[in-house]
């Protein structure tokens, strides 16, 4: 079986921010990306949080067939993830190798400027999460 690797298109990570997100005052809820309006509780007492930025992997599947401006990553791992304060997310996970993968993989998240859109100019972030490196 050949070693198949997701393509490495961020190796450089100057870009690296702190991710941000929301937590519900009432009932102790977290959302990321950050929300204004609990989806439990109805609640709009919110406010943000620094994320944890590690987590772990709870499922994954091979994206094979992206939309089209993502077509170029192609094929990357999309992973169901909980990072260590309980949020749970979808991300990408890169620099990783296909046959790496398992169920509890150790992961740190990344979020980096992605793409600029049209003429606006206006500048989308996305996150992705890496192996976490001190796991090996
Ligand atoms: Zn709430």
């Amino acid at each position: 079986m050949s070693r198949e690797m997701v393509p490495e298109y961020w190796r450089n990570r100057e870009m690296y921010l702190r991710p941000m997100g929301s937590v519900c005052k009432d009932c102790g809820s977290k959302y990321f990306p950050p929300r204004k309006i609990c989806l439990k509780c109805g609640s709009k007492n919110l406010e943000k949080y620094e994320l944890s930025e590690k987590g772990r992997v709870l499922s994954w599947t091979v994206v094979r067939y992206p939309s089209e401006e993502f077509s170029k990553y192609s094929p990357y791992v999309l992973g169901l993830i909980e990072l260590d304060d309980g949020t749970r997310l979808v991300a990408q996970i890169s620099d990783v190798s296909i046959d790496e993968m398992h169920i509890g993989m150790r992961v740190k998240m990344m979020i980096r400027r992605a793409f600029e859109e049209g003429e606006s100019g206006i500048i989308r972030y996305v996150y992705k999460f890496v192996p976490d490196i001190k796991e090996k």
